[in-house]
């Protein structure tokens, strides 16, 4: 008797480039941001990645968040993939590793460093996501690529299995008036089979975010919009004369988990789990 081999986490990104979807990556930082993200998951019936950045684990700590995810996930309805976002040291993405972590990202293009990375990633059956043009801190480089050789050199030497491109999206940014470089993202994904990253998408309109999923872009990195909504909600309910954290936290979740909800489906996630 064959027993179908589970599917790993890269297989999970990979179907969504595949089926021309994306899996939305969230960013959480501590229980009731991850909860908010894991109940849209189960929700709306979609695959998601919780995602904990490097600043986070300066604010959390980076076990105790791999704990949280690790719980979170083990427990939820659909599958969740528990990433470790901005890694900004080769250590600290080690680490994330050996908590557990099901990927990581590192801000940097020395391709030895990616290479042992994701060299690290696929041994503990993750994936590793590489910046393509590096896009740090919200600050773009400036500096794309256009040479497909180049291109075909990055994925050859780092052996990543995601590749973060910028095609016009901003970290950080509160209003949806970036545009996406839809003619860059065909030609990337013309190049490429691997699944492209978005990052900054809160900077985007949904439906240009939508039209990017059958462009190849496959996580779609979201964390402002849903902090934005969280901060509002907690800000409404202390005005309101809450004092009961569990009151004011959980009408953060409430509004995060529903704004999460709305981008699963803008991305066309709903209903893959
Ligand atoms: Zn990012």
């Amino acid at each position: 008797m064959t027993v179908a081999a589970p599917q790993t986490s890269a297989d999970i990104i990979r179907a969504a480039r595949a089926g021309g979807y994306a899996l939305a990556a969230f960013n959480a930082v501590n229980l009731e941001t991850a909860q908010a993200i894991v109940r849209a998951a189960e929700a709306t019936r979609a695959p998601v990645i919780l995602q904990f950045s490097q600043n986070a684990a300066r604010h959390g700590g980076l076990a105790q968040l791999a704990a949280l995810g690790l719980s979170l996930k083990s427990e939820a309805g659909v599958p969740i993939l528990l990433h470790f976002d901005h890694a900004e040291d080769e250590g600290m993405a080690l680490e994330a590793l050996n908590l557990g972590f099901d990927g990581v990202m590192l801000e940097g293009d020395d391709p030895a460093t990616l290479r042992r990375l994701a060299d690290a990633a696929n041994a503990a059956g993750g994936y590793f996501e590489a910046e393509y043009e590096v896009v740090v801190k919200g600050e773009r480089s400036g500096e794309r690529h256009d040479d497909p050789a180049h291109l075909a050199a990055f994925i050859r030497d780092s052996g990543c299995d995601l590749l973060a491109v910028d095609i016009g999206s901003a970290h950080k940014q509160e209003s949806k008036n970036a545009h996406l470089d839809f003619d860059r993202l065909t030609r990337l994904a013309e190049l490429t089979t691997l699944p492209l990253v978005l990052h900054g998408a809160s900077s985007v309109p949904e439906a240009e975010l939508a039209r990017a999923t059958g462009l190849g872009i496959a996580k779609v990195n979201l964390a402002t919009d849903l902090t934005l909504a969280f901060t509002a909600a907690v800000r409404e309910a202390l005005d309101a004369g809450a004092r009961d954290p569990r009151n004011y936290l959980g009408a953060g979740r409430d509004a995060m988990q529903a704004r999460a909800e709305t981008y699963i489906r803008a991305l066309g996630g709903a209903g893959r789990a």
